[in-house]
Parts: C-alpha cells; sequence; structure tokens
C-alpha cells in the first residue's frame, strides 16, 4: 500500500517535473525571440547610423561646392563687359579657375532663355528637367545629378541666381560627380568595412559612387541600385518599399534574411529644397555590425542547447532506470524470496496459462491455512513461523505433478493449483501432507500442534473467471465455517455456499435501509442463576427482519460481513440504544427489570471513541451503575490484550461491567483470567456440547470455573440445553446459566411477558 502511494505520488513529481521543463523551455524561447528581435532592432539602428553619416557627410561636401559655385558667380557679376560675347568668352575663362573648383561645364540663364559659354542659345528642352525646375526656385541649390548630353557626361548641377546684372539672372555650375560625391577623411572607415557595401546613389538609383564593397558583391559605379539588390533579395515588398524611399530621399533600414543569414539594407537619402538628390545605401550582415549582441545569443543558445541535451540525455537515462528497475521489479515481485516459492501474482499468471492450455482438464484452485496464524504467530516470532513455512512450501511442492503449480499468498497462506479426475483424488493429494504438516510441527515448537485447514475451488464451477477471484472463492469456502467440512478440514465451493454469496450481496446492499427502517430488532436471551435460584438478567441479541417474508435473518448470517465492511460498528450503536430505550421505559411503567449483557465487537471496541459513546448513551438514559455489562469476545482478548485491558479500565470508571464471551473457544490462557479484570467470564457451549463425555475437558472445566470464582468473576455457561447440565454445573461451582433449558432468545414484547410470568411464579 505505501509502496503504492509512494509511485503514485514520485508520478506526479515526474509530471510536476516535466511541465515546468516545458514552462522553462518556452519561456527561454520566447525571452531568446525576444531577445533576438531587439538584437535585429540594435543592428538594424546601427546600421542607419552608418548611412546616416555618410548622408551628412554629403551634404558637408555639397554645401562646400556650393560656395564655390556662389563664388563664381560673384566673381562674374562684379565685373565690366564690352559685349555679350565678351561676357561668355570671359565666364568661360573664369570657370577654369582653380579657385572655383574643377568645374566642369558653365551655362547661364538670361531673361528665361539658357545659353551656354560660347553665348549660344541653349535648346532648353535638352536640358535635365531637375535644373530647370531648380532654376525657376531662384535660390542657391544643389538640382543633383545630370547627365548631360552634350559633353555625355554625369555631372552634379548648382544653380546660382544673380540679381541686377544685365548679362545674367543666374548660373548653373557643374562639376564631376566624383568630385561632388565624396567623403570626407572624418568619415571613418570602419562604418563601412563591416559591410557588403556602402554607395550613394542618385534619385534614379544610379550608383554614383561606391564608398566600399566586399568581393563577393558586384556592384559598379554606374550600375543600378536596384537591379543589385534584386540579385541579393527576393524579397519584392522590401525592394519596392526600399526604391519609394530612395526616390523620396528617406531614411529607412530593412533586414531580410538572404541564404540563412540576417541581412540588413538601410538607405538615408540626401534632399534639397525638398526632393531627392542622394541617398547613401549600405548593405550589411547583421551579425558583423552588431557582433556583441549576436555573440551573447549565441553563447545563450549554445548553453540552451547542452542544458537541453543534459535534460534530454537524464530523461532518457531515467526512463531506461525505471525500465529496468519495473524489470527487476517485476521479477522480485515473481518470487517470495524468504518462503522460496512464487507470489501471488506470478501464481496467478502461471495458473490461467495453464489452465487455458488444458481446456479438457478439470483444475482446483486450493488454498491452505495456518489455522490461528495470528495468535501462534505471537507465540513463537517470526522467525520460527517462517521456518514452519518453509517447510509446508517443501511439503506442497512434493505432491505437485506436471503442469501444478504451487504459489504463497500471505500469512501462513498457500495457494495449489492441482487437476483431479474425481474430488476424492484431492482428498487422497491433501490429506496426508496436512497430517504430515501436524507431525513435523513438532520439530519447530513444541507449544502447539500446527492445525491446518483449506479451501477448495473447482474451475467446473465456472463462477469466476480470472485465477484472483478462485482464490477468493477458496477462501470463501474455507471461512463458510457453518458448512460441513468436505474431507478433513476442507471445504469445497458449492452451490450453497454460492448461495450465500449471492445472500451476502443482498445483505451489503441493504443493510443502510434496514438500519433506517428499524429492520433489526433486539432479542433478549435471559440467564439464570443456578446457585441461587433466582433470575441473573439478560444478554441483547441482534435479528434482521425481513418483513416481506415475515421473518428473521440470524446475526450469524450477517455479522462477519459486517465485520469486513465495519458495518457492524453503526449495529452495534444501534442495539445498544435500543437497550437503553428499553431500561429507561421499563423504569418509568416499573415493569420487573434485570441487568443486560450487550456485545461489543472487536471493530466497534476499537474504534477511538468507543468508551465515550457508550459512557455518552448511558447518562442520556440515565442507566444506573453496575447495570449494563459489555461482552468482549475471547479472541479480542489475544489480538490486543493490551488494548482490552485499558477498555476495561476505562469502562469499569464509567460504571460498565465487563464479561469474556465465548471463554474457551479458542486459545483461551490462564493469563487472560489473570490479567483482564474481567467481572464475568462466558464458558463457551463446546465445554458442555458433547454430554462431558472426556475425563479431561471436566477437569479443565472444573478448575477454570474455581479459578474464576477465587478472582471474584461470575462464571455463566451458555448454551445450557438440559437439566442434567444444569445439575453438573451446579455441582461444579458455576452460579449462572444461559440457554434453551431456560429461554430463547425473545422478542422484547415476549421477553417483559417472560420476566412477569417469572414475577408471578415466585
Ligand atoms: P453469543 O454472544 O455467544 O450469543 C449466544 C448465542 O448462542 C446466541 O446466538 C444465542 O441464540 C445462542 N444460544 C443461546 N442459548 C442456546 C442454547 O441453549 N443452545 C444453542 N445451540 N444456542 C444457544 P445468536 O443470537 O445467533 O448470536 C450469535 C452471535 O452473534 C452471538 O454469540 C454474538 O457473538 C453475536 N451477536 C449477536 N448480537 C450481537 C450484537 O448486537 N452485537 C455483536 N457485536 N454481536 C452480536
Ligand atoms: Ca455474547
Ligand atoms: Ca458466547
Amino acid at each position: 500500500m505505501k509502496k503504492k502511494s509512494s509511485g503514485k505520488s514520485r508520478g506526479y513529481f515526474l509530471i510536476i517535473m516535466c511541465l515546468v521543463c516545458v514552462l522553462m523551455i518556452g519561456s527561454s524561447f520566447a525571452m531568446l525571440s525576444n531577445y533576438s528581435g531587439t538584437i535585429e532592432r540594435e543592428s538594424g539602428e546601427v546600421a542607419l547610423s552608418f548611412v546616416e553619416g555618410a548622408a551628412n557627410n554629403l551634404k558637408s561636401s555639397i554645401d562646400a561646392f556650393k560656395m564655390k559655385a556662389k563664388s563664381l558667380a560673384d566673381t562674374v557679376a562684379g565685373m565690366e563687359y564690352e559685349s555679350d560675347i565678351d561676357f561668355a568668352t570671359r565666364l568661360h575663362r573664369l570657370s577654369k579657375d582653380e579657385r572655383f573648383g574643377d568645374v566642369m561645364f558653365v551655362r547661364f540663364f538670361n531673361n528665361d532663355k539658357e545659353y551656354d559659354v560660347s553665348g549660344q542659345v541653349f535648346e532648353s528642352e535638352m536640358e535635365a528637367p531637375a535644373v530647370k525646375k531648380t532654376a525657376e526656385l531662384r535660390t542657391l541649390s544643389c538640382a543633383g545629378v545630370i547627365a548631360d548630353r552634350q559633353y555625355n557626361l554625369s555631372t552634379v548641377a548648382f544653380c546660382v541666381p544673380i540679381d541686377g546684372f544685365d548679362y545674367a539672372d543666374m548660373l548653373v555650375v557643374c562639376y564631376p560627380v566624383t568630385s561632388v560625391v565624396t567623403y570626407s577623411a572624418s568619415y571613418t572607415t570602419e562604418n563601412y568595412e563591416n559591410s557588403r557595401f556602402v554607395a550613394f546613389c542618385a534619385a534614379q538609383g544610379e550608383i554614383v559612387r561606391v564608398l566600399y564593397r566586399d568581393e563577393n558583391v558586384d556592384v559598379q559605379q554606374h550600375g543600378n541600385i536596384y537591379e543589385i539588390l534584386r540579385n541579393e533579395i527576393n524579397d519584392k515588398n522590401i525592394l519596392d518599399g526600399f526604391r519609394v524611399n530612395v526616390e523620396a530621399g528617406t531614411s529607412e533600414k530593412y533586414t531580410v534574411d538572404v541564404a540563412g543569414d540576417k541581412c540588413i539594407i538601410s538607405v538615408c537619402g540626401v534632399r534639397e529644397n525638398g526632393n531627392a538628390i542622394f541617398s547613401a545605401v549600405g548593405y550589411y550582415m547583421a551579425e558583423e555590425i552588431y557582433k556583441t549582441g549576436y555573440d551573447v545569443m549565441r553563447v545563450i543558445l549554445g548553453e540552451f542547447f547542452v542544458f537541453f541535451a543534459l535534460a534530454l540525455a537524464l530523461g532518457i537515462y531515467g526512463i531506461i532506470e525505471r525500465r529496468n528497475n519495473r524489470k527487476l521489479l517485476s521479477t522480485m515481485n515473481d518470487v517470495n524470496k524468504a518462503v522460496g516459492c512464487y507470489s501471488r501474482s506470478k501464481f496467478e499468471r502461471v495458473a490461467i496459462e495453464i489452465i487455458s492450455r488444458n481446456k479438457a482438464t478439470s483444475f482446483a484452485i486450493v488454498v491452505i491455512d495456518i489455522n490461528h496464524y495470528d495468535y501462534i504467530l505471537e507465540q513463537i516470532g517470526t522467525e520460527t513461523m517462517l521456518n514452519i513455512v518453509r517447510h509446508l512450501k517443501v511439503l506442497y511442492n512434493g505432491i505437485l505433478g506436471l503442469d501444478e503449480s504451487l504459489g504463497y499468498i500471505e500469512n501462513g497462506r498457500f495457494a495449489l493449483l492441482l487437476h483431479y479426475r474425481q474430488v476424492g483424488d484431492l482428498a487422497d493429494r491433501l490429506l496426508p501432507v496436512v497430517a504430515l504438516a501436524t507431525q513435523h510441527s513438532s520439530q519447530f515448537t513444541d507449544s502447539f500442534s500446527l492445525v491446518l485447514q483449506g479451501g477448495i475451488y473447482t474451475t467446473d464451477r465456472k463462477i469466476a473467471d480470472t485465477v484472483t477471484k478462485m482464490i477468493d472463492l477458496a477462501i470463501n469456502a474455507e471461512n463458510a465455517t457453518k458448512f460441513p467440512c468436505d474431507f478433513g478440514s476442507f471445504r469445497i465451493y458449492n452451490e450453497t455456499l454460492y448461495a450465500s454469496n449471492i445472500q451476502n450481496d443482498y445483505i451489503e446492499t441493504h443493510m443502510e435501509s434496514a438500519l433506517q427502517n428499524h429492520d433489526f430488532k433486539v432479542f433478549y436471551q435471559a440467564k439464570y442463576n443456578i446457585a441461587e435460584d433466582r433470575p441473573d438478567g439478560c444478554e441483547a441479541l441482534v435479528r434482521w427482519y425481513n418483513p416481506s417474508r415475515d421473518e428473521y435473518m440470524q446475526p450469524d448470517v450477517f455479522l462477519p460481513l459486517f465485520e469486513a465492511n465495519r458495518f457492524i460498528i453503526k449495529l452495534d450503536h444501534y442495539v445498544f440504544e435500543q437497550t437503553c430505550l428499553y431500561i429507561q421505559d421499563a423504569v418509568i411503567n416499573g415493569l420487573p427489570l434485570y441487568p443486560i449483557s450487550v456485545n461489543a465487537s472487536r471493530i466497534t471496541a476499537s474504534e477511538k471513541d468507543f468508551v465515550k459513546f457508550y459512557t455518552d448513551m448511558k447518562h442520556q438514559y440515565n442507566i444506573a451503575d453496575g447495570f449494563i455489562t459489555i461482552e468482549f469476545t475471547e479472541s479480542f482478548a489475544y489480538e490486543d490484550y493490551d488494548m482490552l485491558r485499558s477498555i476495561v479500565n476505562e469502562l469499569h470508571k464509567n460504571g460498565f461491567k465487563c464479561s469474556i464471551d465465548d471463554f474457551g473457544s479458542g486459545f483461551s490462557s490462564y493469563n487472560i483470567l489473570k490479567e483482564l479484570p474481567m467481572d464475568e467470564i462466558k464458558l463457551d457451549r463446546f465445554f458442555i456440547k458433547d454430554g462431558y463425555s472426556h475425563d479431561r475437558d471436566m477437569k479443565i472445566l472444573s478448575s477454570i470455573i474455581s479459578l474464576a470464582r477465587d478472582l471474584h468473576m461470575k462464571v455463566t455457561q451458555e448454551g445450557v440445553e438440559t437439566q442434567e447440565q444444569v445439575d453438573l454445573l451446579r455441582k461444579l461451582g458455576c452460579q449462572v446459566v444461559q440457554g434453551y433449558y431456560y429461554s430463547k432468545p425473545l422478542a422484547l414484547t415476549d421477553y417483559i411477558g417472560f420476566l412477569s410470568n417469572e414475577k408471578k411464579l415466585k
């Protein structure tokens, strides 16, 4: 039982551990994925900050070129010219002056017309729309990259308005892209060396300068940024988003998976007058720009993996261990090591296998017990008992033939599987062994000779389909002491027993309602004092009334069951209360009344509040001290001697008398008389049953009576049926008799009538 519950709690523990592990793994994963999201965001921010740096650098460069263009315009406007041609020629010459940077070419506007430095009107539809748009704004600004068809060159155009000057109202100064789109030394190389590439591109996506590229990426000046990224990434949404950023000159970062690696594209625009003119674009491996974050993550992942692998290994180890243990346990459970015999479970498995293999054979399941096992064990100790049990095993084993088996159940009880032709065969095989066992027991102890008894279930009855049930039915037969034995001390499970099993089912399903309906009736059996020739009292005895059949069921039918299912406690309490009610009623109504004995089963008396319940009720019904005697069975005395003694002492304190019932039926010893302060002993019917044929019995009876009287105990003989018995008992000094000779147990009204008659007779 204990083992089972500890196994159960271990099972719960394992389940809880598994749940905790799953929770831990789940929360770790959540944390990791959260962390990896954070790392991704962080690396995106870093990537963005790099291109922002590059874009700012480019902005400063553009501003510097603006100033150069402006100083060219100022110089031009501050001079005198003879003619338009003179102006154009000198403008051309000045534009080559190094003070104004490496100007590629200049053009100018005058009165909405555009001219080149040869003084010719420039075909305006050839001009880049960006320049026209910028010129119209009339502020010093950069128009971005223009592809000049005339020179077949890409340049960066700056528009410089001039006020109050006759020859021109706006200069367009163009510098080579490579000069403008540059970056200063202050922009540290770290910021692009960890990239796959960093480049500037124009608003149309043309790459105008590659700041850095690693050898794996084919990014070239004059290539198109969209095409390059399309080769790398195939996420259309990201590419479209990226294009929008470049065309609008806005900033953004994108994380993409490229061949299993996390990559980041960052873009930052350079705008002029609200329009995009350039973008700085970076393409990075996330891990390289946020190395620490990814390192931490790798370490955590690694540790996590190790932990997981360890847990898994431990789990597998645990499972294997458990399985091995179970295997070991099951083989251990197969054999009772101390006895050296199959355990019950193994026996059951073996037996069912044999039975189902030999369908045509008649089998019997035989259980053999040691009579009064507990009592003998207490007397001789476990070691001697084990030796006896081992010896029994050898004897039983000796009668086994082919396809027969033996198992040890517990407490000296064995089960045998035997085959037979006729029941007589079983008797022939079992009785000699039983006789031998009794003979041999003197080898182990001289205080007892072993008595064996048994029960048999034969498979032809077909009531049980499992060996477990067959064993139970064989035990059932063995315990059916009210039926005669079939041979020796063996009983075979039969129809009557089957019927009594059915009856047991009825009893167990109806007992509660019977108690509610007051179907349990208390009968009273008078006792008579033969020494003083007067009534002595009575004993309360229960019966179960069946109103539909108008008949009574005797207690020996239902009480053993109530002891097994503990309903006896309720019933004893009920009988006691009914008795108290009767006493109270008789006192109130002035009816003749004598002391009453009630029975208390071992189960009832072992209850914690036993004495309290009886005492409380005694007070409730105002019962005089010494009026009620409580009878305990002799077997209770030797099962728990100390307990009974303390109960008796408590009962005495509370005004009860105590009696020992069925004295002499079991292993009564003089010690019971000596040690337990009883007020009465009730001698078992067995003393007088055979008409005192045995001289020896008489001697014992006589000495018990005189010993009890010496100890001031009342001696009552039960089951007295004849005048002859009364005479003899009187001679032996027995004071009180109870039995049919005087009165049968009577229903309450009959008993009251009986007492009144008695009185009249006196
Ligand atoms: P017991 O206490 O030994 O009761 C005496 C039994 O002997 C009674 O059987 C009674 O009817 C029977 N008896 C009395 N005089 C004679 C006689 O001259 N000859 C024969 N052959 N038998 C006689 P009963 O009423 O069947 O009770 C059987 C047992 O049931 C009782 O044995 C007692 O141990 C138990 N019992 C009865 N009522 C109760 C109860 O309320 N509580 C408990 N715990 N046990 C009870
Ligand atoms: Ca009794
Ligand atoms: Ca008795």
